[in-house]
């Protein structure tokens, strides 16, 4: 079940401020409160959904291209392309997720070192 109250659906509502790098019609991206690298963005689509998998699961096949497409949009406005990046989405307990609200890490502008 969906939590209306967790940090990120507070930042979709504007309850609080964040950092932001890019927004459109479906989808936000701000900068990473504790950022694990030069470049930490994250990217969290409007609708309402916990994970990645109920995400692909409950939303529009359009919010879901338009979605992945503002990701695209967010490497090119960030000029990370060419030097790289890492995307990382943390699913559930053993993925680590802390914020119940779907969202992508845009990690870059060093190297990122490997999980273990
Ligand atoms: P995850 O472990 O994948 O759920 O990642 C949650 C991320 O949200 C962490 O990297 C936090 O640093 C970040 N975070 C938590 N609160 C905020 C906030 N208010 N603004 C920006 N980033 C946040």
């Amino acid at each position: 079940m969906y939590d209306e109250n967790n940090i990120f659906a507070k930042i979709l509502k504007k309850e609080i401020p964040c950092d932001k790098v890019h927004e459109d019609e479906c989808s936000l991206f701000f900068n990473d409160i504790n950022p694990q690298a030069k470049i930490h963005v994250l990217g969290i689509p409007k609708f309402p959904c916990t994970t990645f998998s109920e995400f692909l699961t409950k939303a529009e096949n359009s919010n879901i291209i338009s979605f992945f497409k503002s990701i695209q949009i967010v490497i090119n406005k960030l000029n990370i392309e060419n030097s790289g990046y890492r995307l990382i989405t943390n699913s559930g307990k053993d993925g680590g997720q802390e914020v119940p609200h779907f969202h992508i890490h845009i990690l870059a502008g060093e190297k990122i070192g490997r999980l273990r």
